[in-house]
């Protein structure tokens, strides 16, 4: 008697304390927002910058995981089965994700490509760790501002055009982003200006400045990491640290997201310095953090080339990195 006196108590609360702790947390979803799903968080903070807090967005590819292999998870297939728009960068970059969102897309929903849309087969890079025979173009176009921009507007054209009440406020966003991107693009111009003309090469763990390097200047002389994402052999290292010898760059760049002992032991046989805090997918700060955008990632990046090849890292380090929505805490992202 008493046990269900207790009951019938407790449990309204406890139904309460679930409904309150399921609408407060990201997964809450806004009806009638369009609900869209994204992949790799530089995708997200793009997407989040055009569409804010009026659409329901949830990017899928965790922070700091391997976004090349990354396999999504059970609870996915629901997030891509309820998406009215998935965006995603393709170029073959997220196979697995596509082919999910694909057998689970609902009537009516859209799968966008942004690389596709972006550049056209002519303007593929294949390099180091996709060679062309492997079939699958270097997919890093978001390093590239100009090419992130134009992921900007695709995204805005899908959102106005499946969204026209919120046109306005979609469209207005960027044209701000627009302005801080352009921004960016000098910024970095200026930035990289400043290493020495010999300094100004990359050599990186993971190959994603393909489309990067060649607007600012640099050269990409290599990526370390082979094309299966597995590590170097002893032939690729010693062929490596030769490279490194007769080239004479200052510094050699591991990535944050991609942690390799064979970089120490690469850059210490070449006698060079060894910087492991690239990232080319992994926004730094938390969400919610101002620097947790696209263009703090890309400042980021560049004030570490600058400071480790011989430039001056001050030329960007103040650079205004809020997303233009305001802090990004309500997104949905996987960390
Ligand atoms: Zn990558």
């Amino acid at each position: 008697m008493i046990f269900y006196k207790f009951l019938a108590i407790w449990l309204p609360l406890f139904g309460w304390l679930l409904a309150a702790c399921t609408a407060g947390s990201s997964t809450a979803t806004k009806a009638g927002q369009l609900n869209v799903v994204t992949t790799v968080s530089p995708i997200t903070n793009i997407v989040y910058n055009i569409g804010g807090e009026r659409i329901n967005l949830s990017g899928i590819v965790p922070e700091g995981v391997n976004s090349h292999t990354f396999e999504p998870a059970p609870s996915d297939a629901k997030k891509l089965a309820q998406a009215d728009l998935i965006f995603i960068n393709g170029l073959n970059l997220e196979e697995p994700t596509l082919r999910l969102a694909e057998a689970n897309l609902k009537e009516g929903a859209e799968i966008i490509l942004l690389g596709e849309q972006t550049i056209s087969p002519d303007e593929y890079v294949y390099d180091f760790s996709f060679p062309k025979e492997a079939g699958s173009p270097n997919p890093h176009l978001w390093p590239n501002p100009l090419y992130a921009l134009r992921y900007a507007g695709l995204v805005r054209d899908a959102l106005v055009r499946r969204d026209p009440a919120n046109a306005d406020y979609y469209n207005a966003n960027y044209e701000t982003l627009q302005g801080r991107i352009e921004a960016l693009d000098t910024a970095i111009q200026q930035t990289l200006a400043t290493i020495p003309e010999f300094n100004r090469k990359l050599l990186t763990y993971h190959d994603s400045w393909a489309y990067f390097a060649p607007r600012y200047g640099m050269t990409v002389i290599g990526a370390i990491q082979p094309s299966d994402f597995a590590e170097p052999s002893a032939q690729e290292v010693a062929a490596l640290i030769a490279q490194l010898r007769s080239e004479q760059v200052p510094a050699i760049f591991g990535s944050e997201v991609f942690p390799s002992p064979i970089l120490d032991q690469i850059a210490k046989e070449a006698g060079v310095q060894h910087v492991d805090t690239l990232r080319d997918d992994d926004l730094p700060g938390q969400p919610g953090d101002p620097n947790h955008s696209y263009i703090g990632l890309m400042v980021e990046n560049v004030r570490i080339m600058a400071a480790s090849l011989g430039g001056n890292p001050d030329l960007i380090a103040d650079f205004d990195t809020a997303n233009v929505p305001g802090a990004d805490s309500a997104v949905e992202q996987a960390q």
